[in-house]
């Protein structure tokens, strides 16, 4: 994937923040930008910050793959080892987070090491060990989900005013 894209996109925000958001892997504009979650996607989580109480300022934003993959397929299982064990889990092991929100399937999946079920298990609260650091794990949905009706965009903003309780029952940020 790195030798389509334009740029890498590794993440943004502070190492000091408790607080990690983990989308799939950077799209169009995040590729021509270099900043994660900057185009349309990134305008919904903005907005879905806001109900959370939280200011894209003191989270850290990242994705599980830092090049876009070509088209905007879903990055394969060997792409997304051999990134992590470069850059996520090292991002980790960094920060140590306590609270890590995964934003799709694909980045729960990679995180917990197994399928997940997001009609069933969004809005859950989970412990995860991620390489030896341990942390909260929140799941929800992909914000561009909610592009694909109003059911999707009431489950994502159900998920993140439950998070806005989790951020105060954690005593975050
Ligand atoms: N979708 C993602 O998963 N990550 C981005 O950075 C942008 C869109």
């Amino acid at each position: 994937m790195y030798k389509s894209r334009k740029n890498p996109v590794p993440g943004e925000g502070s190492y000091k923040s408790k607080i990690v958001f983990v989308g799939e892997g950077p799209g169009r504009m995040e590729d021509l930008n270099g900043v994660p979650f900057c185009g349309a996607s990134g305008k919904l989580l903005n907005e879905l910050l806001q109900i959370a109480g939280l200011r894209r300022g003191e989270v850290y934003v990242t994705n599980i793959v830092k090049c876009r993959p070509p088209g905007n397929r879903v990055p394969s299982e060997d792409e997304i080892e051999i990134c992590t064990s470069n850059f996520l889990r090292k991002q980790i092991s960094i920060i140590r987070p306590k609270l890590v929100v995964t934003l799709g399937r694909t980045s729960v999946k990679a995180l917990m090491g197994r399928e997940f079920t997001m009609g069933l298990e969004h809005g859950n609260k989970l412990m995860c060990n991620y390489g030896g650091v341990s942390f909260e794990l929140f799941v929800s949905y992909h914000p561009a989900a909610s592009l694909y009706g109003a059911k999707a965009k009431s489950n994502l903003q159900k998920d993140f005013a439950k998070l806005a309780k989790i951020l105060k029952s954690l005593k975050l940020p």
